[in-house]
C-alpha cells in the first residue's frame, strides 16, 4: 500500500511540554512518588508509558480529583494535566502544601487568563465546548455564575445570561467548522459578542492539513485515542471531505490490523496531537507493507 504521511502529525507542543514536565519532576525528585492528576494527556499508550516508568496516575474515572488530592500529604508531588482543570483544585493543593507541577498548555491558559479579566469587570462569558471535557470542566468551575456553555448541535438558554456583549472563547480543540456555526448563531442573539474564540494551532494546522491533503486517496487514517477530541475532530472532517473514501480512527498497529482495509491501494496517515511517533511509525510500516 501507497501511504502519504500528512504533517503536523506525532506530539503537539503541549503534549510535549506535558511529558517533559512530568519527568523533569521525576528528575529533581529521583526517590519520591510523582502523582499525574488525571490524564496527563489523551492517549491510552502514552499513560501506560508513564506508569511503566514508575508515574502513578490518578484516575479520575475511579475518584473525583478533588477527592485524590484528599488523599495525598504534605509535601507529595503532582503533576496537572495538559488540558487545564477546575482553579478550585490549585487552592486544594496549596492549601495541602503539595509541590505543584502545571502542564497546563499555554493555549489554554491564555483563553482563562481572558476570562478571568472578562470575569473580574464583572462580565459574563459564553464557552464553545464538549460538556466533561477536561477543558471544559476547569473552565466553567472559574465561576459558575458568569461562564456559560454552549455545546454545538445542543440547545442553549439564551435567557441565562444578563449581558449584551458576553466574551465567546472555545475549547482549544474544537472544529473549526461547527465553531464558525456556534460563532455565526451566537453573534444572531448577541450582535456585540466579543469575539474572542479560536482554537490552538496544533488543531487549526492539522484540521487544514487534512482537508487538503490528496484526494486520489482510498484510505484515510487518523491516529489517536478515543479521548482525544482533536482526533474526532480530524476525523469527522476526512469523513465530510472524503465521502467515497474509507476513514478510520486508529491507536496503534493492533487496532489498524483488526480493521477491514482489504483492496485499499493508496492511503493517507495523519495522528491528533497526543500521538506518539512510535505508535505513528509501527502503523505506517504496516501500511507499506500490505
Ligand atoms: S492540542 Fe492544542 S491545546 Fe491541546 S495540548 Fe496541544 S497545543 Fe495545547
Amino acid at each position: 500500500m501507497k501511504v502519504t504521511v500528512i504533517n503536523p502529525h506525532g506530539f503537539c507542543a503541549g503534549v510535549q511540554r506535558a511529558l517533559d514536565l512530568a519527568y523533569k519532576a521525576k528528575s529533581e525528585h529521583p526517590n519520591r512518588s510523582i502523582y499525574i492528576l488525571g490524564n496527563l494527556v489523551h492517549n491510552e499508550h502514552v499513560i501506560d508509558d508513564l506508569k511503566a516508568d514508575g508515574f502513578v496516575i490518578l484516575d479520575e474515572r475511579k475518584k473525583s480529583l478533588s477527592d485524590w488530592i484528599d488523599t495525598l500529604n504534605k509535601g507529595d508531588i503532582i503533576v496537572f494535566s495538559a488540558h487545564g482543570h477546575d482553579p478550585h483544585l490549585d487552592e486544594k493543593a496549596a492549601k495541602k502544601g503539595l509541590i505543584k507541577y502545571d502542564a497546563t498548555c499555554p493555549f489554554v491558559i491564555a483563553n482563562s487568563v481572558l476570562i478571568k479579566k472578562r470575569i473580574t469587570e464583572g462580565g459574563e462569558t459564553i464557552f464553545i465546548g464538549q460538556a466533561g471535557h477536561a477543558e471544559t470542566v476547569g473552565t466553567l468551575m472559574m465561576d459558575e455564575s458568569k461562564v456559560f456553555l454552549f455545546e454545538p448541535g445542543k440547545p442553549f438558554d439564551f435567557g441565562q445570561l444578563t449581558v449584551k456583549n458576553p466574551l465567546l472563547v472555545s475549547q482549544t480543540t474544537m472544529g473549526t467548522d461547527e465553531m464558525a456555526e456556534s460563532i455565526s448563531l451566537l453573534k444572531e442573539h448577541f450582535p456585540m459578542i466579543d469575539i474572542a474564540a479560536r482554537v490552538c494551532d496544533a488543531t487549526d494546522r492539522r484540521q487544514k492539513a487534512i482537508c487538503t491533503a490528496p484526494s486520489d486517496i482510498d484510505l484515510y487514517v487518523v491516529m489517536g485515542s478515543e479521548t482525544s477530541n482533536n482526533t474526532k475532530k480530524l476525523l469527522l472532517l476526512a469523513k465530510e471531505k472524503y465521502p467515497n473514501a474509507k476513514t478510520i480512527r486508529c491507536l496503534d498497529v493492533e487496532e489498524i490490523k483488526r480493521s477491514d482495509i482489504k483492496g485499499l491501494k493508496n492511503a493517507a496517515l495523519i495522528s491528533g496531537a497526543s500521538t506518539a511517533m512510535k505508535e505513528f511509525d509501527e502503523v505506517k510500516s504496516y501500511l507499506e507493507s500490505l
